[in-house]
């Protein structure tokens, strides 16, 4: 089933949502229909409704979304590459590395913890960057939420949003 973005009164993506909660907002009156999806219709008993492909709230969202930290979104900050010999990888093909090392105190968070494929993980193993060579392609940092949705939009069903992303500036 497909799903509807949902914005805020300001246009502003919040989430991706399943048709039954897009349906709930539009029927309590919380959010109207931007656009609908072609084709997709959702039948009752004695009605049909085509599905909402972005719904906007007729509330603002003021607060600023962050990343949850976790390994799926550190590869998808890197964008499934190994941050030493820029490889592109699968999900299960990475691993997360410490730029600096858990055991000389390095932490567990946005700017100390790449993407990394197996190989060059136990190539550096707990050697500091300067030590062995290895630096990472990019800085780490914490992403911002919005280029995160992006990136996930463009990995998941990018050719159904790419038309209306392109549409809008966000
Ligand atoms: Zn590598």
């Amino acid at each position: 089933m497909q799903q509807t973005l949902l914005l805020d009164s300001s246009y502003y993506p919040l989430q991706m949502i399943d048709w039954k909660k897009a349906l709930t907002l539009f029927f309590t009156q919380r959010a109207e229909v931007v656009e609908h999806h072609q084709d997709v219709v959702i039948r009752s008993p004695n009605q049909e409704y085509q599905l909402p492909k972005v719904m906007r709230l007729f509330c603002k969202i003021k607060k600023i979304q962050s990343v949850k930290f976790n390994r799926m979104n550190v590869f998808y900050r890197d964008n499934f590459t190994c941050q030493y010999c820029a490889g592109k990888f699968k999900s299960i093909e990475l691993t997360l590395d410490h730029v600096y090392p858990k055991s000389k105190g390095g932490k567990s968070n946005w700017i100390n913890i790449v993407s990394a494929c197996h190989d060059c993980n136990n190539k550096k193993a707990d050697k500091l960057p300067r030590d062995c060579g290895m630096h990472p392609l990019k800085k780490p940092k914490e992403p911002q939420w919005i280029a995160m949705f992006l990136l996930k939009l463009s990995h998941h069903e990018k050719h159904i949003w790419s038309d209306w992303f392109a549409s809008k500036s966000l």
